[in-house]
């Protein structure tokens, strides 16, 4: 919570976070990893969940690999690595060297310029490298590699990225096969290749070191996963307000809902804002129990409309459930689940249970 928000009552608004989901999740994963250790990303604030909590939970279950994206989500996390490798997937820009030179962190250098930065200003300190085998993002490129660029530098760890590991599609196999081959380039160096989904690839994918992270927050990244992957967070909102709609009459945001028929209606403290995107309009639903209640007309900036007909006794002030089962949720919105995780935003109130 924001300092400035301190002595506000508690949020109308609250994301329950499943510190043991979390934990059985990262498991299953290094068990699904064979003789390969697990990493864990845990860039964009741990996929929107908490960060901070997130590498706590996971090096209690045994983590101690981790991956961010920018030196300041690594500066946020140092203090909790210590004993822990915590790797900066974006490497380092010039503007970066300060900060990398006095943090226990190591950049996953990308370019032949990083690479000749780290080497120069960065005392050639230990660091990883990512070569691109056809993602065309980020990395060195393989022939760069051949031609000796890591030669004198410090490097424990090459990694690559798949780009298309949630299908079963041939560029797996091309990717696989040109990393396979960059060992000799690198002598020396463990090797890391497959994703939350690449895992689910086999054997063959696992190298020295896999790096989950959609599938440690309840991202079902295949269909393998589905079973064993279980949901991290659970979204509850209050009701703000119950209204009853006479037939005929229309709601929210260019009243693109008319009833046919009187409707109870409850307005719910959440909206687009917060994560719970347009897409939700009229397809979405909250859960009292059991009971499903269907998002009516369009999710606005603040507030969500659900209709409460099937529970009479719900009233002001009371919670429900919102459905966010994730991968149910990203067919119903037409968000990917790294949206949705990441989409969730600063006015829950993140609770840890
Ligand atoms: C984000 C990221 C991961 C984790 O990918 P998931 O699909 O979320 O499991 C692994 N490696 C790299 C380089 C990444 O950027």
């Amino acid at each position: 919570m924001p300092d400035s928000a301190k002595g506000a009552p508690a949020g109308p608004l609250r994301l329950t976070l499943d510190r043991r989901a979390l934990a059985d999740n990262w498991r299953w994963l290094a068990g699904q990893s064979g003789t390969a250790q697990a990493g864990a990303a845990v860039k964009a604030n741990g996929y929107g969940l908490g960060a901070a909590e997130a590498l706590k939970t996971l090096a209690d279950a045994g983590c101690r690999v981790f991956f961010v994206a920018t030196w300041a989500e690594a500066v946020e996390l140092a203090p909790l690595a210590a004993g822990l490798e915590l790797h900066v997937l974006h490497g380092v820009r010039d503007e970066d060297m300060m900060v990398a030179g006095g943090l226990d962190a190591r950049p996953v250098l990308n370019s032949a310029d990083q690479v000749r930065r780290w080497r120069e200003q960065g005392g050639n300190r230990l660091c990883s490298v990512m070569v691109d085998t056809g993602m065309n993002r980020l990395g060195v490129s393989v022939a760069e590699l051949a031609s000796g660029l890591l030669q004198g530098l410090n490097c424990d760890l090459l990694l690559s990225h798949l780009a298309c590991a949630d299908e079963d599609v041939a560029m797996n196999r091309v990717q696989l096969d040109r990393f396979a081959g960059l060992g000799a380039y690198a002598p020396g160096c463990r090797m890391s290749l497959a994703n939350s989904a690449g895992i689910s690839l086999g054997r063959d994918y696992h190298f020295d070191l896999t790096r989950p992270g959609l599938s440690l927050y309840g991202g079902i990244a295949r269909p393998e996963a589905q079973g064993h992957i279980r949901p991290v967070a659970r979204i509850d909102a209050q009701i703000l307000q119950r209204r009853t709609l006479l037939a005929g009459e229309s709601l929210g945001y260019n009243a693109t809902f008319t009833t046919a028929q009187p409707m109870e209606l409850a307005i719910l403290n959440l909206g687009y804002a917060d994560g719970y995107w347009r897409g939700f309009s009229g397809r979405g639903r909250a859960l009292a129990g059991d009971v499903a209640l269907p998002v009516m007309g369009r999710v606005s900036m603040d507030l969500t409309a659900i209709c409460v007909d099937a529970m009479p006794a719900l009233r002001e002030g009371d919670w429900v459930q919102i459905d966010f089962e994730l991968s149910h949720a990203a067919q119903l919105s037409g968000m990917s689940q790294y949206e949705l995780l990441t989409g969730l935003g600063g006015r829950f109130e993140r609770r840890w249970a």
